[in-house]
């Protein structure tokens, strides 16, 4: 009986962890859904307590940011105009090394290893650049970031091969990852990076504007099938 009862138990906490397990999953799929827009590009909206935007770059609806993040001073991440169209009175514009021009605004100038917070929302500068072409130098010290947003760690790689550094991220629920190759990692090498980060959710960018097209969001997909979940935004 003692077995029995046992047995069933083991059972029971089987079935209840996958439950869970399975909740948080849909959990964080909803969080996506409902928070994160894809505006193309490595552009993204990150709404929460306050307005995140992330390179913005062809910004056509009209919106305040409450902090900018930029990752690099090239013309498609650090978009004066596009920029400006996002400030108010109290935006934060958070950018690596002064780099980025073409706006005044409340600017924090960072760079990799910096950690701060701005409105609530804690940002770390973590590093982006280039191994095997020089597009992205590293001591360039350009950014990716990692915020919190309603809990949720979010990776904004900017735009990066996979480098070393990342395997020391730690716990990042949600990973926006570039992988149309050329400047940045190729679908396949991006799809390494991912196995190493190990998100809860990956997202791709960096494809569909200035290089790489649909299908390469997709391979990256088909080549994390039953490792990492992967949603490819429909750009807004
Ligand atoms: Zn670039």
């Amino acid at each position: 009986m003692k077995r029995t009862l046992f047995m069933v138990s083991v059972i029971a906490a089987v079935v209840l962890g996958a439950v869970l397990s399975c909740g948080a999953a849909d959990d964080m799929a909803a969080f996506v859904k409902s928070n994160i827009q894809w505006l193309g590009h490595d552009t993204f909206r990150i709404a929460g307590d306050r307005t995140v935007y992330i390179d913005p770059f062809k910004i056509k609806k009209a919106d305040k940011a409450d902090i900018i993040l930029i990752t690099h001073d090239h013309f498609d991440h650090c978009s004066g105009a596009d920029v400006k169209k996002l400030l108010g009175p109290k935006t934060v514009v958070v950018t690596p090394g002064g780099g980025c021009k073409g706006f005044r605004a409340d600017e924090r100038i960072v760079k990799p290893g910096d950690r701060l917070e701005v409105g609530g929302i804690a940002i770390e500068v973590v590093p982006s650049y280039n191994v095997k072409k020089d597009f992205h130098p590293k001591d360039k010290g350009y950014a990716g970031y990692i915020i919190t947003v309603k809990g949720k760690r979010i990776y904004h790689a900017g735009d990066t091969d996979h480098i070393p550094e990342m395997k020391t991220f730690k716990n990042i629920d949600i990973a926006l990852l570039p992988v149309s190759g050329t400047y940045v990692m190729t679908a396949d090498e991006a799809r390494a990076a991912a196995l190493e980060i190990k998100p809860r959710i990956a997202i791709p960018m960096h494809y569909g504007d200035i290089v790489g097209t649909r299908g390469d969001a997709e391979r990256f997909a088909e080549g994390l099938k039953g490792k990492v979940e992967v949603i490819i935004l429909e750009k807004q």
